[in-house]
C-alpha cells in the first residue's frame, strides 16, 4: 500500500528534507541529528535510564572499598561505562542505512541504481538490494536490515551495526568488571544496595551475553538478524566494519517557493 501524504508549503522560507521526511524518525538540531520513532520512548528511556544509574550506584554503593582494594578495576568499570554510553549514543543517533523513496531520489535528482532480480518495496516504491527490509516501526526502507531495536530506539542496519555491537560487547564487559570489583568486596562491607546491583548486574551479564553470542554467529556467518530469524539465505557480503554513505542529507533545501509534494 502506499502511503499518500500531501505537504503544501504555505510560507516563502526555505524547506529542507527532514521537513516533508515521510518516515517516522525524528529528526532534531534542522535535520543534523535523526532518530527512530517516538512509539520507542519507554524501552529507550529505560535503557538511557539504567546505564546512568549503573555506574552511579557502583559509585555510591561500594566505590570507595574497591577504590582502595584495585583502582585500575575501578577506573577501567568506569571506563566502560562511559563507552557502552557513547556507543549507545552513536546506534541511535545515527542514520542507520535508510534508502529514501522514490520521491525523494526524484526531489534529489538521483538515480537510485538496481538490478532487476531485486524486489520492489511497494511503499517506498523502490527496489531493495539484497539484504534490505521495509522497517514497520520507521516505515523506511533499510540497507541490510537487522533489525529494529526500541531499546536504542532505530534500525540497526548497515551504517550503525558496528556501533550496536561495539555497544552490547561494552555493556557485557562493563557488567563483568562490575561483577568482579563486587567479588573483591569483604562481605561485611558490603550493604543493600550492593546486594541489589548484584542481582541486577548478574542478570544483565547473562542477557547481553546471549546476544553478544547470538551477533557473534551473526558477524561470522554474513548474515543479518532477520535473515537468521526467518531462515532466509545471508547475502554474505555484510559489511560491518566499513560505513556505506548516507544516501541522502537531512538538511539539504528542497523548496524555497510554495512548492507542493505527494508522499
Ligand atoms: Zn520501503
Ligand atoms: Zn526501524
Amino acid at each position: 500500500m502506499i502511503n499518500q501524504q500531501h505537504i503544501k508549503f504555505d510560507d516563502e522560507r526555505e524547506h529542507k528534507l527532514y521537513e516533508i521526511w515521510p518516515g517516522k524518525n525524528r529528526f532534531y538540531l534542522g535535520g543534523r541529528i535523526m532518530i527512530g520513532p517516538s512509539t520507542d520512548f519507554g524501552p529507550n528511556f529505560f535503557t538511557w535510564g539504567g546505564l546512568i544509574l549503573l555506574p552511579i550506584f557502583f559509585t555510591i554503593s561500594n566505590g570507595q572499598q574497591i577504590w582502595e582494594a584495585n583502582r585500575l578495576l575501578f577506573i577501567c568499570t568506569l571506563l566502560l561505562a562511559f563507552l557502552t554510553l557513547f556507543f549507545l549514543f552513536l546506534t541511535q543517533f545515527t542514520d542507520p542505512g535508510i534508502i529514501p523513496r522514490k520521491n525523494i531520489f526524484e526531489i534529489m535528482n538521483i538515480q537510485w541504481e538496481t538490478e532487476s532480480a531485486w524486489p520492489m518495496c511497494e511503499t517506498c516504491q523502490i527496489k531493495k538490494p539484497p539484504g534490505s527490509s521495509h522497517c514497520k516501526q520507521c516505515d523506511n526502507c533499510i540497507l541490510m536490515f537487522d533489525h529494529h531495536c526500541p531499546f536504542v530506539n532505530n534500525c540497526i542496519g548497515k551504517r550503525n551495526y558496528k556501533y550496536f555491537a561495539l555497544f552490547l560487547a561494552s555493556l557485557l564487559m562493563q557488567g563483568l568488571s562490575i561483577l568482579i570489583s563486587l567479588n573483591k568486596i569483604n562481605p561485611e562491607e558490603s550493604n543493600g544496595l550492593t546486594d541489589f546491583l548484584l542481582i541486577i548486574v548478574c542478570f544483565i551479564s547473562a542477557v547481553i551475553g546471549v546476544f553478544c553470542f547470538f551477533h557473534l554467529i551473526v558477524i561470522l556467518s554474513g548474515s543479518t538478524t532477520r535473515q537468521i530469524i526467518k531462515h532466509l539465505e545471508p547475502t554474505n557480503s555484510f559489511d560491518w566494519i566499513g560505513r556505506s554513505q548516507q544516501l541522502f542529507n537531512p538538511t539539504m533545501i528542497i523548496a524555497t517557493q510554495q512548492q507542493a509534494f505527494d508522499f
